[in-house]
């Protein structure tokens, strides 16, 4: 059985001053929830053990989608549903509003916000199956302060996998996202904004927010498509997941971005491939070496029972359906 929600104190801030704030003098574990459909779930396998849930929910202007002439804004508590189907978002990038579309189902949607898909935890079958597992029997591993890992008995840090869907695309449309504390607000590629391993997921100190996400309308005219696979078709995280994102004339594909998730603990920038692609045209030939040199590029870790070849045969799959349909 799933066990209950351990206890916490729940607090909603009206600013974002007053957020940080609050994060700032906190002496215990906190952490942010906005739609709660992840962390909330998370608190239940005992993946992570908040003292204190800071929501964000009380602060206007934090769900807004405008545009400038260079680009468009996207607050950090915008829903999915919104993303999925607001003009200005299907306008600029329809990649990323499919994306957004293929989260779960409609009422993830309508409660998932885009903020906590980027700040999404990295999963692992420990977790996500805490109850069957019987987690409390088990020593603490990487995530929950540990020394050890169930998935690489010895690997030296954490292996969880990074399954948001709106990454990829936005990570292909070069998106940056915008991080404030008491202390500073910077700007980084949200494509920097991953560590590469399963824990910590982010580089997102304890005492800072993301509150918005710029995509440049450099890529708006470019093609895009997301494809995703996942074990339950209606209401699942990808077991792998390709954005492809190219600037395409008459065939010669002059400039690409190709991003997968679910293969490792961060979005993978297929970076080979792009090279291998740029300048050329399009044929059979071209496709399959794609192919090829992205199922070699990867090295993806057994979860949730779906092995390394597995793994590797769905993404080489995705990348020839995406460069099939940039063509079409
Ligand atoms: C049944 C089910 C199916 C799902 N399927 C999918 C799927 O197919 N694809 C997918 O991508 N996701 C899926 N999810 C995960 C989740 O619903 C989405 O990723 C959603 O976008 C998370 O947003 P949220 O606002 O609910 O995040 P929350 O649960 O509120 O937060 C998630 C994490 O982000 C942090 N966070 C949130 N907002 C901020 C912020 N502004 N600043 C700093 N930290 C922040 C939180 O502290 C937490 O660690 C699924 C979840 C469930 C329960
Ligand atoms: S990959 Fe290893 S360290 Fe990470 S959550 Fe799973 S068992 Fe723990």
């Amino acid at each position: 059985m799933i066990p209950n929600l351990s206890a916490f104190e729940y607090v909603q801030a009206n600013s974002i001053e007053q957020a940080c704030n609050l994060l700032a003098g906190l002496k215990k574990e906190g952490r942010v929830i906005a739609g709660g459909t992840d962390l909330l779930v998370r608190m239940k396998h005992r993946a992570s053990i908040p003292e204190f849930l800071l929501s964000l929910n009380g602060i206007q202007n934090l769900d807004r989608i405008e545009e400038s002439e260079d680009e468009v804004i996207i607050g950090a508590l915008t829903k999915l549903h919104k993303i999925q189907h607001s003009c200005i978002v299907r306008d600029n990038f329809l990649l990323l509003s499919d994306a957004a579309g293929k989260v779960a189902h409609q009422l993830i949607r309508n409660m998932g916000t885009i903020g906590g898909n980027i700040c999404l935890d990295a999963r692992c079958e420990y977790y996500t199956h805490s109850h069957i597992f019987g987690l409390e029997y088990w020593p603490k591993c990487f995530k929950r302060g540990g020394e050890f890992c169930h998935i690489m008995k010895k690997g030296r840090y954490c292996y969880a996998r990074f399954s948001a869907d709106t990454v990829p695309a936005l990570v292909a449309l070069n998106a940056r996202v915008t991080i404030v504390s008491h202390r500073s607000q910077r700007s980084i590629p949200l494509e920097e904004f991953y560590t590469g391993r399963g824990h910590p997921v982010n580089i997102l100190q304890p005492d800072e927010i993301l509150t918005e996400i710029r995509v440049p309308k450099l890529y708006s005219k470019w093609k895009g498509v997301y494809f995703k696979y996942s074990c339950r078709k209606a209401i699942d995280y990808p077991v792998v997941g390709v954005a492809a994102l190219a600037d395409m004339s008459g065939g010669v594909c002059k400039e690409i971005r190709i991003v997968a998730v679910s293969v490792a603990s961060s979005p993978v920038r297929m970076k080979e491939v792009e090279d291998m692609l740029r300048g050329v045209r399009l044929s059979d030939h071209v496709i399959s070496e794609a192919e090829r040199i992205a199922i070699q590029g990867i090295s993806p870790i057994p979860h949730h029972g779906d092995s390394p070849r597995y793994i590797r045969t769905m993404l080489g799959t995705f990348i020839k359906k995406a460069l099939l349909q940039i063509i079409d």
